[in-house]
């Protein structure tokens, strides 16, 4: 468990030297640490990861870390015991000691390098680090313990072996790449060395063995500055304006063209940089330069990227990373040599093709970082025909052996292939889709696994609006189609900026090509903007798992961050201008453009309707409105869990009529105004049951105290201060707002969410409970009598703690139904009365309250907000610190309290079982919608669940998820069917 051990262990070390080394950074970092180091932990935060601190500070991050590697160090006291087992993993030549289902101990890329050398597929041979001893390093102080350390040579003379060459060598030098990997792939956020091992020495070797000397000098150059900046922590800026420099000078474009002199002085500068700005000679001992690579690639777990990147996407932080140390192969050995990145389907809209870029005489990152827009793979087919060949066969068994999408690596050293990552490869929900139906139906998979593959939160993506194709625009630029969907937003040209106002309105990042230091601000904008990088890029992968609309390596513009602009031709856009993009064109467009609502497609309804073959939980919507109702029965919902009468009494020609109900000083005068309302409601209701075809519609009684329908004091007095004196109606309408006034001062509440509310409401003026049932069944007798429609009203009482509360209200429900139904002559008319469950007391005497509702809703807004005592309107103040610095796990509004919250649920459905056995049981609160809190209704034996519109696709996939989990025996509960 590295973060959680290290933040107590490193405690008095941090606070010496605040703020200043890596370590500090990773162990102060560390989420949730214990309360007492919260609050120290935020503070620090910002001076951590501010940059010019790291620069500033160099010197002590080389020399602690030198401290760790070497030898003479006399042996601390404090010493862990490290048990006996396996830390090491060997793969290549066709055999590994580990394989591809050890993911936990040798990470995601470890154990696909295994995987793929046991399938004989060539890999470059290496051995992996085991995330063990990533824990056993954080436990240590920082410091790998001994006993594993002193393994290290014996696996190199492994690799040396194998690969004929010596490590350090001076004539033939074995190079390889200390290369990090966890459990689940967090693309690029933690770090790589490659060409480790050269120095002066080895580095003429390697340019006589090859009888390359630009080849030699161009791994040492990458070589300094990825040690630089991954081992001792210099920014990587430095050493990139070097290069923009030398390329200025000598008016070329392209890295490659880089001659052997610029390369010698490029290497010169890099070494001061580093001797600059960490204090010390830069490492030329082979060994040493592999012992702090290999440290540093475990601390960078705890790097603020790879920390961001867990937090949004739910990664375990104590899972921590696996080292790989592998033989380089040389993408970057002239014309017959290449690196490149490919997926065996398209990744964004999941067709089946071969997909890819490469780019010809580069190495590693070159293609993924945009340093050049890479060539689309189709060509490698033309210029290096057998080595296309064998990636496509290779890639191709990979896909079957996997049974999924694979994301794969490879290098092509002088025509030979080699392959360096495979992993299941990230795509857009679109892409999600159609994949495992097109896979079903190859028969690689079950229908089972299929419903697997998708995120369910993830749908919300397919669900969101489209540029409406029939809007008039102008093109100003194109780029490439990287992640597909359309926004509009205010531009701003740093991560930074965008964070810094995304939360006022809608923002769109442009970079020249983005990293992974740009997270945050991908994750709050809506739309990522690059002018350089392909379609492998890092943009466009994140934006792809975002789920965010992206345009990549959009060569007409060029970005000026300094200047907070870009400029296409002679068109200047400043910071905070609106441009749309269409990541499904690749268009750019200046100002806003219309959009319109998605068409959900062929394979999406197939696939749907795989996850309700395999659900039992039935899905209902919150909907208010017509217009809602036909949107969720698009998606699919199977009733109204939810009908919030209330929000139609807000329309503009609605409220004065509520406003004359409150302010009425008799019954009769009520009633008159009632009178009106209920012309109003019965029309909505008549609507809402069309919509809903015949499926059961659950309409709650009014709910919210009565001054919300009440302007604010404040708007009273202007209104006043406004009137005009001489008007013949001044009299009158000064009175009405006096009365008003007074109105406002009597419903005044300190406390209105546990005050004149719900039922409570229905009690004292039955005549309310009394309009609104008789516009419900007026409204379903006319339907089911002149339309010959189904109608099923659940009329639901509000808030109900005691018994009588519910039978109060259910009575006058009653008498109203009975009259209505009577004079309709309409006995086929079925129609429940239930409840709300949202207060605890409710769910605790849920056995007596069955004995007169029909059904039960648990209102888990309101019931999370009562048990936990946390007032929904105020929370926000502390909420979030407390997910933060973990003292709740999540926020109990999004996903429900299982252990507290849940057992209320679960105990209130079986008391309410006990005594009604058909008793119908959902929950409608936002829960509804949360793939964990459905996993547990589900879990629970619930018959539904109630979630906005736009949830319900997602309701319905977690729901047979959910099922499938427990038919496996992997999830909580048992199946609906049991
Ligand atoms: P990430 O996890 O960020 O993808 P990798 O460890 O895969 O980082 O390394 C980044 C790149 O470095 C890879 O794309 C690969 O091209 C290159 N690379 C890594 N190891 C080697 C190697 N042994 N020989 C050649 N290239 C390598
Ligand atoms: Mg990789
Ligand atoms: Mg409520």
């Amino acid at each position: 468990m590295p973060t959680k051990k290290t933040s107590s262990t490193k405690k008095t070390k941090t606070k010496k030297k605040t703020g200043t080394t890596k370590k500090a950074v990773a162990s102060k970092k560390t989420p949730k640490p214990k309360k007492s180091t919260a609050v120290k932990a935020k503070a620090s935060t910002k001076k951590t990861t501010s940059k010019k601190t790291t620069v500033k500070t160099k010197t002590k991050t080389a020399t602690s870390v030198k401290k760790t590697v070497d030898k003479k160090t006399p042996v601390k006291t404090k010493r862990i015991t490290v048990a006996k087992g396996k830390y090491y993993y060997y793969f290549g030549d066709k055999q590994a000691d580990g394989k591809g289902t050890m993911k936990d101990l040798l990470g995601g890329k470890g154990a696909g390098l295994a995987e793929m050398s046991r399938a004989g597929i060539p890999v470059p041979p290496g051995f992996t680090i085991t995330t063990d001893v990533c824990h056993l390093y954080y436990e240590n102080d920082m410091e790998i313990p001994q006993k594993i350390d002193q393994d290290l040579e014996k696996y190199i003379e492994k690799i040396e072996n194998s690969v004929g060459k010596k490590f350090g060598d001076a004539s033939d030098p074995l190079l390889v790449s200390v290369r990090s990997g966890a459990k689940f792939s967090m693309p690029g956020m933690m770090d790589t060395v490659l060409n480790l091992g050269l120095n002066p020495e080895s580095v003429d070797g390697l340019a006589k063995m090859t009888g390359n000397t630009r080849f030699a000098l161009d791994n040492y150059r990458r070589f300094i500055s990825m040690f630089g900046n991954v081992v001792l922590g210099i920014d990587k800026e430095l050493f990139e304006k070097v290069i923009l420099k030398k390329k200025a000078d000598k008016r070329i474009k392209q890295d490659s063209s880089l001659q052997k002199n610029d390369l010698m002085d490029i290497v010169k500068k890099f070494k001061s940089i580093c001797k600059r700005n960490s204090g010390e000679a830069f490492p030329d001992d082979p060994y040493v330069q592999l012992r702090m690579s290999r440290d540093a690639v475990f601390r960078s777990w705890n790097n603020p990227r790879a920390i961001s990147y867990r937090r949004m996407h739910n990664i375990d932080s104590s899972l921590g990373t696996a080292v790989n140390i592998q033989a380089m192969v040389y993408g970057n050995m002239g014309n017959t040599s290449a690196t490149g990145v490919g997926f065996t389907r398209n990744p964004a809209t999941g067709d089946k093709e071969f997909y890819g870029e490469y780019l010809v005489n580069a190495q590693g990152e070159d293609v993924v970082a945009g340093i050049r827009t890479p060539q689309p793979i189709a060509k490698l087919k033309q210029e290096l025909p057998d080595a296309f060949k064998q990636l496509k066969a290779i890639t191709t068994r990979l896909e079957k052996h996997y049974r999924d999408v694979q994301d794969f690596e490879f290098t092509i050293q002088e025509k030979t292939l080699y392959m360096l990552q495979t992993r299941s490869g990230k795509r857009t929900v679109q892409a999600a889709i159609k994949i495992a139906v097109d896979m079903v139906k190859e028969k690689l998979i079950t229908k089972e696994e299929a419903l697997e593959r998708v995120d369910p939160q993830q749908l919300d993506h397919l669900l969101h609006p489209r540029l409406d194709p029939k809007a008039k625009y102008n093109i100003l630029a194109k780029g490439l189609p990287a992640s597909p969907g359309a926004a509009s937003g205010k531009v701003y040209f740093t991560a930074e900026e965008v964070v810094k106002h995304s939360g006022k309105q809608q923002t769109i990042l442009v970079r020249e090509e983005t990293n992974p230091d740009d997270i945050e601000g991908m994750n709050a904008a809506l739309g990522i903007l690059t002018a350089r990088g392909g379609m492998t890029s890092h943009a466009a992968v994140v934006a792809r798992g975002m789920g965010k609309c992206c345009v990549s390596g959009a060569e007409a513009i060029r970005v000026y961050p300094r200047k907070k602009q870009f400029q296409v031709g002679k068109l200047i856009i400043k910071e905070g201008e609106v441009i749309t993009l269409n990541g499904t064109t690749g268009d750019i467009i200046i100002g806003k453009v219309p959009t319109i609502e998605p068409e959900l497609s062929g394979e999406f309804s197939k696939y749907m309707s795989w996850a309700d073959e395999n659900r039992t939980l039935k899905v209902r919507t919150n909907a208010d409105t017509p217009r809602d109702c036909q949107q969720a029965i698009k998606f699919g919902a199977e009733g109204i869990g939810l009908c919030r009468t209330e929000h139609m009494f807000f329309a503009e020609d609605r409220i004065p009529i509520v406003q004359d109900m409150i302010l009425a000083d008799s019954p009769e005068e009520r009633q008159e105004a009632l009178d009106k309302l209920l012309k109003f409601q019965k029309k909505d209701f008549k609507e809402i049951f069309t919509a809903m075809q015949g499926k059961p519609v659950t309409i709650r009684t009014l709910d919210p105290p009565l001054h919300e329908f009440l302007p604010r004091l404040e708007e009273v007095m202007e209104k006043i201060e406004n009137l005009d004196k001489v008007d013949d109606d001044y009299e009158e309408k000064l009175e009405r707002l006096q009365k008003v006034i007074k109105r406002i001062d009597e419903l005044h509440e300190l406390n209105p969410m546990l005050g004149h509310r719900g039922c409570r409401l229905g009690i004292v003026y039955p005549e309310i409970t009394e309009m609104q049932a008789r516009a419900i069944i007026e409204a379903a007798c006319e339907l089911t009598k002149v339309k010959k429609l189904t109608v099923l009203p659940e009329i639901m009482i509000p808030l109900v703690g005691h018994i009588n509360e519910f039978k109060n209200q259910k009575e006058v429900v009653q008498r109203v139904a009975n009259e209505v139904i009577a004079k309709y002559k309409v006995k086929t008319l079925k129609y429940m009365i239930g409840t709300m469950i949202e207060i605890p007391r409710a769910a605790l005497t849920a056995d007596e309250i069955a004995e007169e509702a029909e059904f039960f809703s648990f209102g888990t807004n309101d019931l999370t907000q009562m048990t936990m005592g946390f007032s929904r309107d105020d929370a926000g103040k502390f909420l979030n610190y407390y997910v933060e610095n973990g003292i709740l796990p999540s926020d109990p509004f999004i996903s429900l309290d299982q252990i507290g919250v849940g057992q209320l649920v679960s105990m209130g459905k079986e008391k309410g079982r006990s005594v009604r056995k058909d008793l119908k049981v959902g929950i409608c609160g936002e829960h509804g919608g949360d793939p964990a809190s459905i996993e547990f209704c589900n879990g629970v034996g619930l018959d539904y669940v109630s979630c906005s519109p736009f949830r319900v696709p997602i309701a319905r996939l977690s729901a047979a998820q959910a099922n499938l989990r427990v038919k496996k025996g992997t999830g909580k509960g048992r199946t609906g069917t049991e």
